[in-house]
């Protein structure tokens, strides 16, 4: 897909197929959203406890060799292969981190502990359990193949081989293998700034009454539990009502000291929606609709250099949309290489009613069943049932180019473990 800039395709559409923002298809609006999508530039050494869930700017390469050198893999005796002989004379031990220093000669052995260095002048272990001690001596009950039981220096990581890769997430398993090379620091991209706000009148905070016709405002909770998981510093802007002043207001000031803004309701065509107009005024705006359930009212464009995200209010929605196209997007502009949500195939156990033409998202759970992976969608799918989401373990995926589903069809999911 040729790079654009958003105010190309929103001023001239022609230069994408089948560009019409008031009907994007999901994997079209993620293509879409993606071109835009250039990490943070700025960068940090951060000691590597602290960069857990950063993404790696720089490759790190390897300083050593993994292991620094031949060890034993098992509790045993060190002998030298080519000796052939079986009754061996034991001259000392050697420890993890206390090496034998002496040289072994033939017809002799050390008795060795795993991880202890190989003695000079032996190059196989035989494990203790096939040696009898008698003594002084050993005898050899089954001689191994030569090179036995030893770990080779390099074995794991050469010293100048890439260990991560630029655009890696640090996880766990990274800050114990970048420990065991000794590295102490890595380079990674600065933290990305969120901020978020909700929209509507009928909105209350927690902690205050509700009065007639107002509703705690939910989805400032949820946007702040998902993003979270994220690694990003968060700005809570509050609940804003819907008056144009107040929400440019808020607007602007969030998109001047952020990378990215997210804001619930007010994307659709209702009276007091004012978001459009106010993106048209000051931001360039790609898409406003998706053929998706639920979801449907999506807003993207840029306020400034902000990535504006427009969700829409409906609770589920809120969070659907979220995990469809915001998640990955902040992950990619916080500099992580890009890679698909991952989908599965179970059966359905239920049927569901579905037009085509509309990607589809309901909530299921994944159960097992004789050592079957099965999921049963949830009775009520409507947007604004958040029970649904807390009750589901996985997102059911029907494509647009799907109808009507029979119980016992294979369907797509996206499981919650992992992704939320
Ligand atoms: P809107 O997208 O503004 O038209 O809102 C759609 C529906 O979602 C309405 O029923 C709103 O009351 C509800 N809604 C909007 N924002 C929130 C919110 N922050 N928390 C809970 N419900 C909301
Ligand atoms: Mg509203």
């Amino acid at each position: 897909m040729p790079k654009a800039t958003l105010n190309q395709l929103a001023t001239n559409p022609s230069c994408m197929d089948d560009y019409d923002p008031n009907a994007m298809s999901v994997q079209q609006a993620r293509a879409f959203i993606q071109q835009f999508l250039t990490p943070v530039i700025e960068t940090e050494a951060l000691p590597i406890r602290e960069s857990l869930g950063r993404m790696l700017a720089k490759d790190v390469v390897s300083p050593n060799n993994v292991p620094n050198y031949n060890n034993s893999a098992m509790d045993g005796f060190a002998f030298k292969h080519s000796d052939g002989i079986k009754m061996i004379k034991i001259i000392g031990t050697a420890f993890a981190g206390r090496p034998f220093d002496g040289e072994v000669k033939a017809s002799e052995c050390v008795k060795i502990m795993t991880g202890a260095v190989i003695p000079k002048g032996t190059d196989t272990i035989v494990m203790q359990e096939k040696a009898v001690n008698k003594g002084e001596y050993i005898n050899i009950l089954e001689v191994p193949a030569a090179g036995s039981n030893v770990r080779f220096a390099g074995e794991d990581l050469k010293s100048g081989d890439t260990v991560l890769s630029k655009g890696h997430q640090m996880q766990a398993a990274d800050l114990g293998l970048l420990a065991s090379l000794g590295v102490a620091d890595v380079t990674v991209h600065r933290q990305l700034k969120v901020a978020f706000f909700s929209t509507g009148d009928e909105l209350v905070s927690v902690g205050k009454p509700l009065e007639q016709g107002q509703i705690y405002d939910s989805n400032r909770y949820t946007i702040y539990g998902m993003l979270s998981q994220l690694n990003v510093s968060i700005t809570d802007l509050g609940v804003v009502p819907d008056q144009p002043e107040l929400l440019e207001a808020a607007l602007l000031k969030a998109a001047g000291e952020h990378d990215v803004v997210l804001t619930s309701g007010g994307v659709s065509v209702g009276e007091a929606d004012y978001m459009k107009s106010l993106l048209s005024k000051h931001g360039e705006v790609l898409f406003w609709k998706i053929n998706m359930k639920p979801g449907r009212p999506l807003a993207y464009g840029k306020v400034g250099n902000a990535h504006y995200f427009g969700l829409p209010g409906n609770p589920v929605s809120t969070m659907v949309t979220f995990y469809q196209f915001v998640q990955q997007a902040v992950l990619a502009l916080m500099g992580n290489t890009v890679k698909p949500i991952p989908v599965f195939k179970v059966e359905c156990t239920a049927s569901i009613k579905k037009a085509k033409g509309r990607t589809e998202f309901q909530r299921g759970i994944l159960f097992e069943e004789s050592g079957v992976w099965k999921v049963k969608p949830l009775a009520n799918q409507g947007s604004g049932i958040l029970s649904s989401m807390s009750l589901a373990n996985c997102f059911i995926v029907l494509d647009e180019f799907v109808g009507h589903c029979e119980a016992g069809t294979t369907v797509n999911i996206q499981i919650f473990e992992g992704l939320i």
